[in-house]
């Protein structure tokens, strides 16, 4: 049997490692009212793609959830438990064209000791048009500079953190400004990320993207891409980047899980050339990648 959407809950020992998970109706009430998530937004997730019920890069993410585990002081994961969990969800979803499965992490309930951790997921809509025709976008001021991930590592920036009001609200202001996503720059002029993506420049046989060491997550497609790209003869950076950057480049993309390559068609206002064929390209490749990937 198949579902729009399915839910695994995941079991801790008294030392906060994960030793299992339960399939649960995804409609169940299961958190408490005291439970961090909720109440502070102390926690950590990823989003793994799925295509035709696969996990794609599901590697990729583990070792990320390792990281932003460690960088806000949660106990150790094992991740063949998580993956467990995942790959329940996946198959009860079954082999829907696209969809994802979020696997939280939460310090759990207030004054506990002991970890909440869920591994959700959904059939996705399809993200056909925004990868077809691109997305606009306005570049927003994070309002942090370019080395604050240096300066202030408790800010956890490039951290997968559960926090997300913030992103969510550059993206009304997104809507407001008639567009439909955000480039984040740093207070002192550079390219960062967007909200849930990362970006990706061509120059010619050049792929560039914003240096990972700017308090902006490591992405796992734009990884994903950079390694792809460059068995195909691309030369591929890591830059300090700026607006002019990204006005002179030939072709960008926001890059992430789920929405995969959608290309940017305009930047503030002023158009950009769509690169629909190595779009294409992009986005077969992320499709048809295992879980191994
Ligand atoms: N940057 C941020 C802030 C994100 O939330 C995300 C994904 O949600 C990304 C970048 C892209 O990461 P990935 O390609 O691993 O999905």
């Amino acid at each position: 049997m198949t579902a729009n959407s399915a839910l695994a809950l995941v079991s801790f020992d008294d030392a906060g490692a994960a030793t299992g998970h339960r399939m649960i109706d995804p409609d169940e009430a299961v958190l408490r009212v005291t439970e961090l998530a909720a109440t502070r937004g102390d926690g950590i997730f990823e989003t793994v793609g799925l295509s035709n019920g696969r996990p794609l890069k599901l590697a990729r993410h583990l070792v990320r959830m390792a990281n932003s585990t460690r960088m806000l002081d949660l106990p150790e994961q094992d991740p063949a438990i998580w993956s467990a969990a995942l790959h329940a969800v996946a198959d009860a979803l079954g082999p829907a064209d696209e969809g994802w499965v979020k696997m939280v992490l939460s310090r759990g309930i207030e004054g506990g000791t002991t970890p909440t951790g869920w591994a959700y997921g959904m059939v996705a809509p399809s993200f056909a048009p925004e990868r077809a025709d691109g997305i606009r976008v306005v570049l927003l001021d994070r309002g942090y500079r370019h080395d604050v991930a240096a300066t202030s590592p408790w800010l956890l920036q490039g951290a997968k953190t559960i926090s997300y009001a913030v992103n969510r609200s550059a993206y009304r202001e997104a809507t407001r400004r008639d567009a439909d996503d955000v480039v984040f720059t740093s207070s002192d002029g550079y390219l960062l990320e967007g909200p849930t993506s990362n970006l990706v420049l061509r120059d010619g046989m050049r792929l560039r993207t914003p240096r990972t060491d700017l308090g902006i997550l490591a992405g796992t497609t734009q990884a994903e891409l950079f390694a792809w790209a460059g068995e195909r003869g691309y030369q591929t950076s890591y830059d300090l980047l700026t607006p002019a950057d990204l006005a002179a480049s030939d072709a960008a993309w926001l890059v992430s899980s789920v929405r995969l390559a959608a290309p940017i068609r305009s930047v503030d206002g002023t158009a950009k050339p769509v690169d629909a064929a190595l779009t294409t390209a992009f986005n077969d490749h992320l499709r048809g990648l295992t879980a191994e990937g």
